[in-house]
């Protein structure tokens, strides 16, 4: 399924959709579990609830989809990503009760190309990530209301402030974070516990994984995204402002 997705309610003005925000934050405080905390997107904004996942591991569409069966997965298919990556799309698809919706970006690789010069991503991966993940997530969450990511705390200093829900300036609607305060160990447990699909690549290596020409292996108990956009002072791709 690829984008225009579609949710089945007009999005509520910035002003209410942030109360809300600040009123699930007080309602949950810190410590609310993840379940928990999908519970409250699901009743809060039923049929405008939308859940973005990389295909690293799908814990967070399994999550949420225990308490929002059919819910919309919004996968960045940027035309880079490993054949692992899109393996664990089919699987997720196949296996979950979620509906993944295909997000793509405007140009193909091969416009880019010819439009901006081969392997931008070289060059100024900034802008090929604006083509290709900022922009188009932008286009596709027009239409809802929230978000859930699968971002956590432990995952890099840019990430360690992260709440469980919040107002998101950048694409104007709620963000949800369920598993900010996970560990690793607990995502890996809960993904074997409850037969999670996950890429085979986290078991080769590669502990955070983006497009192939910017992911690379990690040393054991290296920082889990220093294998991202090496060489570059990047460490996001314009998804999650700090
Ligand atoms: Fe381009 Fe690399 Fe960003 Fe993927 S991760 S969109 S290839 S710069």
């Amino acid at each position: 399924m690829t984008a225009p997705t579609t949710p089945t309610t007009t999005r509520r003005d910035p002003e209410v959709l942030s109360a809300l925000a600040a009123e699930g934050a007080r309602e949950l405080g810190a410590d609310a579990s993840a379940d928990d905390v999908a519970a409250w997107a699901a009743r809060t904004f039923p049929g405008s609830l939308a859940v973005a996942c990389s295909m690293q591991d799908a814990v967070v569409p399994a999550v949420v989809a225990r308490h929002a069966p059919g819910v919309d997965v919004l996968f960045l298919d940027t035309g880079y990503h490993f054949a692992e990556t899109h393996g664990t799309r089919d699987r997720v698809a196949a296996e979950l009760d979620v509906r993944v919706v295909d997000v793509r970006p405007t140009l193909s690789v091969t416009q880019q190309d010819i439009r901006y010069g081969p392997r931008l991503h070289e060059r100024d991966p900034a802008a090929c990530c604006r083509m290709r993940k900022v922009d188009p997530l932008r286009a596709a969450l027009g239409g809802y209301e929230c978000w859930v990511t699968g971002v956590r705390r432990e995952e890099g200093p840019t990430r360690a402030d992260t709440p469980l829900v919040q107002w998101d300036q950048q694409f104007g609607l709620v963000k949800v974070n369920p598993l900010a305060a996970w560990t690793v160990d607990e995502l890996v447990g809960y993904a074997a516990e409850h037969q999670v699909p996950v890429n085979l690549l986290l078991s080769d290596g590669y502990p955070s994984i983006g497009c192939e020409p910017c992911t690379r292996r990690v040393e054991p108990g290296a920082d889990p995204r220093s294998g991202r956009w090496a060489g570059f002072a990047k460490t996001e791709c314009g998804l999650h402002p700090s």
